[in-house]
């Protein structure tokens, strides 16, 4: 007798689905879509030569180490030069209180494990970046959505749910969030680390992104605020140097610490041992910070780039954020608009986005979408933006807007 699969699967797998979008966005990996969907750095700007040369002093001087299995917290190096990098932020850690992980997308599904029984409540923004959604999801976490505006979270919202509703934690982006693009003004920031204060509430702070700012000065991170020891906080190289690698890093108080590296052992005994000593390699004498600075030129441009189009080529009742930083402009259609549809259309005129419902955890948002900026040309953006403003023209001549 075959076996009944779907049967014998937990009931966490309820919460586990690949939406309708990414069956879509499989048409984009065409070659003449120019797709603004993915979230994928430019490829041309990893260091390729500085990896090569890495892994080959690596290889030579401790081959055998670096092929070896390792540590479950990470190679202190690496941890070391991480700490200090961080300092420079105002985020005081010490190798002992960072977990090397495999990308913060596992910090992610390690804090689900920690954190989370069936049930249970976490806040998350609105909208909020994917990835963590699908993460806490296969814990069956329960959300509690606090909506944002330009200046990011709405923390006066915030306030009054905690004071009526305990919850695990609070999942904050501040820095041009993935996907809005926005970023939380220093006022919300501080308001935020007071609120977890309060309440005596963790925050998880994930930050892929801070560190890519085109314009505007550098805000303190949750955790450089935070005096009590309340927030947690994910780091990665993905963004920075290159995702392949999968390395990213948790900073928490100890006493999480030493529950994060218990929830890790089982999920994969460690993160890779060879590209954590290359890394280090790659890492420790201010390359990171000339390279930093080239990703910061070419992303800047193909932001200003976007922007620039999107004013030409979209129609006025369009609006979007201008993202100070990150990857991501997040455009906002007239109400009533489902931004599926109209993906639809634009995957015809080899064009492709991801449309916003995806990131809202209660399901609104149909009227948004995500654009990237970091994998096309600046030839390739104005080309799409074209495109899409073509097709935005067309679809909202077509389709009745119903009044608010
Ligand atoms: N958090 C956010 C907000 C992200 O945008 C991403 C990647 N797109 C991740 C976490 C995961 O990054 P990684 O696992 O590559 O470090």
């Amino acid at each position: 007798m075959p076996v009944a699969w779907s049967s014998f699967y937990a009931e966490r797998t309820a919460g586990m689905y690949s939406s309708e979008i990414r069956d879509i966005l499989h048409l984009t990996e065409k070659p003449d879509i120019i797709s603004l969907a993915g979230g994928l750095p430019a490829p041309e700007l990893f260091p390729v030569e500085e990896f090569r040369r890495a892994f080959e002093w690596v290889l030579s001087h401790e081959g055998a180490t670096a092929l070896q299995y390792g540590p479950t917290e990470g190679y202190v190096p690496l941890k070391q030069v991480l700490a200090e990098r961080m300092a420079k932020f105002g985020i005081q850690s010490s190798p002992d209180n960072i977990l090397i992980t495999s990308g913060s997308q596992q910090a992610l599904d390690l804090l689900g494990k920690l954190f989370l029984n069936p049930g249970d409540a976490i806040v998350v923004e609105n909208p909020s970046y994917l990835g963590a959604l699908q993460a806490f999801n296969c814990y069956q976490a329960r959300y509690v959505i606090v909506p944002m505006d330009e200046n990011g979270m709405r923390t006066d919202v915030l306030d009054e749910i905690l004071a009526s509703q305990r919850v695990k934690f609070v999942y904050a982006l501040p820095n041009f969030q993935n996907p809005s693009g926005r970023t939380m003004s220093l006022e919300r920031r501080q308001h935020l680390v007071r609120i977890a204060e309060k309440y005596g509430v963790p925050i998880v702070e994930d930050d892929p992104y801070g560190e890519l700012r085109y314009e505007g000065e550098h805000l303190p991170s949750l955790k450089s605020l935070d005096r009590s020891g309340n927030v947690i906080y994910l780091g990665t190289f993905s963004k920075i140097l290159a995702p392949g690698f999968r390395l990213g890093w948790v900073v928490a108080p100890p006493e999480v610490f030493r529950w994060l590296v218990l929830a890790k052992q089982p999920a994969d005994l460690h993160t890779c041992t060879a590209s954590q000593r290359a890394f280090y390699h790659v890492a420790k004498d201010g390359f990171l910070d000339r390279h930093v600075a080239r990703i910061r030129a070419v992303y800047h441009e193909r932001r200003d780039t976007m922007l620039r189009a999107m004013e030409r080529h979209f129609p006025p009742e369009v609006r979007w954020t201008k993202a100070e930083g990150g990857l991501f402009v997040w455009v906002m259609l007239p109400e009533g608009v489902d931004s599926r549809e109209l993906l639809v259309e634009a995957v015809q005129e080899k064009v492709a986005f991801v449309p916003g419902s995806a990131f809202h955890a209660d399901g609104s948002g149909h009227n948004t979408m995500r654009l990237n900026f970091s994998n096309s040309t600046p030839a390739q953006l104005e080309e799409a933006i074209e495109r899409l403003g073509r097709v935005i023209r067309r679809f909202l001549g077509r389709v009745a807007v119903p009044s608010p």
